[in-house]
């Protein structure tokens, strides 16, 4: 189940190029149900289930397992690590987070005080992990570690879930399950779990360059415009995915994002149309590999990104998964 593959996945420890817990998670789950899998140097996981037209197309479909983190950039002699971001951590979502290293050390993300009105940058950040001074955290953590929000994953009425690693465990959830349930589907589906987005798109350029497909998709999660005080981008949870016309890294393919319009109206799904300011996804990067590959992205509508508390609603998902299944078919 959706729900079930989902939970499993948020609880992976997997900030961007440490995502080899994320990899063996989906490999287990994808046993038996593709045709092949193979990894790469930047240790993406890419898996192909093939169609069974003759003429099919090969689409790669991309979901990034990794998710925004910290790095210890320096250990001071009280014990406290000084960090740096890996991808886009914000200053206000920063403040005294539970936060986890791989090997199970735990610590409190801070902010110190700051002198005058100044604004708070990534060097005021500290971590505490409960070390008298610089000799024992040096036992606990290294120069160079990473540490992620604490996985802690909760329910929020009938549909929501909140955790710290939905973008974008959501979308690996997605191509999961889109992979175990499409069955003689018209194309070939090339599913590529990426590496390294949260740093800029790196995993999914050199898994494009690679597979070098007919058409791309990306699934990523997208921002909100439905809370207090918040409108653009003019999406709402509960309302359907949302087929990227434009971000800022891509203006989707026409082709690709009318047959995702063309796979919604078919699978009985409303979508929404997402033009969204900033950002960008792991179908720009196949976009713009080699002489350009026509691509769009699917995006899962996520209230606080990049907070502890990244939030989506179930029906969105279940709503994704029949369009994707429709997608793959689709295709021509
Ligand atoms: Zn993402």
């Amino acid at each position: 189940m959706l729900r079930d593959t989902l939970k499993t996945l948020l609880s992976a420890w997997g900030p961007s190029g440490s995502e080899h817990n994320v990899q063996v998670t989906i490999k287990e789950m994808l046993h038996g149900h593709v045709d092949n899998m193979r990894t790469d140097v930047l240790g993406n996981l890419i898996v192909e289930k093939f169609g069974v037209d003759d003429n099919a197309k090969r689409i790669m479909i991309s979901a990034h397992m990794d998710h925004i983190g910290l790095i210890v950039t320096a250990i001071e002699k009280e014990g406290f690590l000084r960090v740096s971001n890996v991808g886009g951590i914000g200053m206000k979502q920063s403040e005294f987070r539970h936060v986890v290293f791989e090997n199970g050390v735990e610590g409190v993300l801070c902010s110190q005080p700051l002198e005058g009105d100044g604004k708070a940058v990534i060097k005021d950040l500290f971590i505490d992990i409960g070390a008298a001074d610089a000799d024992e955290a040096r036992g606990m953590v290294q120069v160079g570690d990473m540490a992620v929000y604490s996985p802690d994953i909760f329910t929020l009425g009938k549909h929501r879930i909140a955790a710290p690693a939905m973008d974008n465990r959501c979308a690996c959830a997605l191509l999961v399950e889109l992979l175990m349930y499409a069955e003689d589907q018209k194309n070939t589906i090339i599913g590529v779990f990426s590496t390294q987005e949260e740093v800029g798109l790196r995993g999914a350029s050199v898994a494009a360059y690679a597979v070098n497909p007919d058409i791309g998709l990306g699934l990523d999660v997208t921002a909100w415009g439905d809370t207090p005080g918040t409108k653009i981008p003019d999406i709402k949870l509960g309302a359907g995915p949302a087929v990227k016309i434009k971000d800022n890294s891509m203006i989707a393919t026409p082709l690709v994002r009318d047959a995702l319009f063309e796979a919604a109206l078919e699978a009985d799904v409303a979508v929404q149309r997402e033009v969204l300011p900033f950002g960008g996804t792991d179908g720009a990067a196949i976009q713009h590999t080699r002489g350009g590959i026509p691509a769009g992205t699917l995006s899962i509508p996520c209230r606080y990104v990049h907070s502890a508390c990244e939030m989506i609603d179930m029906r969105d998902m279940d709503g994704a998964l029949k369009v994707l299944l429709h997608f793959v078919n689709i295709v021509e």
